[in-house]
């Protein structure tokens, strides 16, 4: 992909309206572009950050076993009517009348429409386990949307729901579901603890989240720092009695075991294997994938910029090149990389060595590769990796083999 051609227009100053560091650096790099506060567009970076991240969340939810499908976001208010939460989440619901004079909203969350779906089709034990999942645009009217998509009044999520018959049943879900999360986030390239949590809105018998450590998390936790586990609860460490230190946290993921809340509530019923009528046993778990996008930022940048995991990274390689007289040739290696699968931004542009380099620091691919005079006067293609700022010369041909390597291509 030729720069001059890509809709990336990076800003020289910070941006004034940045909260923190992966607002600031996302802005800068026109990854985001703020509509209004709280609410933001992806632009083309952004969006394949997105894709990126949403792409390993459904490979490891796939092999699971859970299916994807795609529900509204304009919801009824008579199924939150059920429940009995369309009063607890009042306050953060957008809710509004059609011409119609229906009552709806933009759903915060979805239990309530899968409950609808799988009251419809499912009316058997032998129709079950079920694990169903999406990856969507939810809505909360935020009173204090903050840092950019860390907390914002739009926002994307992937919410999983399971259906078992039993307790065994959705035990084994919710420990497929956990261990599918630790390989998101480890292959998102976030270090991220986990934690016993509360069950708040969502009710139910267990739940835990995840959570990476950040200056500008909203949640606390204490890390024990002899045994380096986390507590929820401010007293000495329940395991050797050391001090506890507590550190902030973003909240990337939530999992709950609801139990028969939702489907007592709305007569999501199944007939056992005696012909009893049962209310099916759910659990419910959520991936804050805006969020995570930020939370890669916030621990992966330095003062020049994100440094991308290899993961999730929008390009591949950043190739600059410094020398008018060699942009073909640029072209033409950067074209045979793209032909052996890598994403490489080719930065072609009769711009100064200067802004070149900052807006390749910037974007935070994990390689660039720079064309300049080491290629005019040797031939030699010189790489930096992004991270370890390790340089390295290559004829094209070892260059070529080194990125190739280097993402498995
Ligand atoms: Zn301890």
């Amino acid at each position: 992909m030729l720069y001059s051609k890509s809709f990336i227009f990076t800003l020289r100053e910070d941006p004034k309206t940045a909260e923190c560091i992966s607002h600031k650096l996302l802005l800068k790099g026109s990854y985001l572009f703020m509509v209004s506060s709280g609410i933001y567009s992806y632009l083309p970076l952004g969006f394949r950050v997105l894709e990126n991240v949403s792409n390993i969340i459904r490979k490891h939810m796939n092999s699971k076993g859970a299916e994807e499908l795609l529900m509204s976001a304009l919801q009824p208010i008579e199924i939150w009517q059920k429940t009995g939460r369309h009063e607890v989440l009042k306050d953060v619901m957008f809710k509004f009348k059609d011409r119609k004079n229906r009552n709806l909203c933009l759903g915060p969350t979805h239990e309530e429409e899968i409950t609808e779906i799988v009251r419809k089709y499912v009316s058997s034990y032998k129709q079950l386990p079920r694990i169903l999942y999406q990856i969507q645009t939810k809505f909360r009217d935020e009173i204090r949307p903050r840092f950019g998509v860390v907390r914002s009044c739009e926002f994307i999520m992937k919410d999983a729901y399971s259906f078992d018959i039993d307790e065994n049943g959705l035990n084994e879900n919710y420990n497929k579901m956990f261990s599918a999360y630790k390989d998101i986030f480890k292959e998102c390239g976030l270090e991220f603890i986990t934690t016993e949590a509360d069950s708040g809105a969502m009710g139910g018998s267990a739940s835990h989240e995840f959570m990476v450590p950040a200056e500008i998390g909203e949640d606390i936790l204490c890390e024990c720092e002899k045994c380096g586990k986390h507590f929820k609860e401010t007293e000495n460490c329940p395991h050797c009695a050391t001090k506890l230190k507590e550190k902030r946290m973003i909240e990337i993921g939530h999992v709950f075991k609801l139990g028969t809340k939702y489907s007592a509530a709305q007569e999501a019923l199944y007939l056992d294997n005696s012909g009893k009528r049962k209310p099916t046993i759910m659990g419910c778990y959520g991936i804050g994938v805006s969020r995570v996008l930020a939370a890669i930022v916030e621990t992966n940048y330095d003062e020049k910029g994100i440094i991308w995991p290899k993961s999730v990274t929008p390009f591949d390689a950043t190739l600059v090149c410094l020398d008018e007289k060699i942009k073909s040739e640029a072209i033409s290696l950067g074209e045979k990389l793209e032909k052996t699968g890598l994403k490489i931004l080719i930065d072609e542009r009769s711009e100064g060595a200067g802004v070149k380099f900052n807006d390749a620091y910037l974007i935070g691919s994990p390689y660039m590769v720079i064309m300049g005079k080491n290629y005019v006067s040797y031939g030699k293609i010189d790489l930096e990796e992004r991270k370890t700022k390790e340089k390295k010369s290559f004829s094209e041909q070892e260059l070529i083999s080194f990125l190739k390597e280097a993402y498995n291509k």
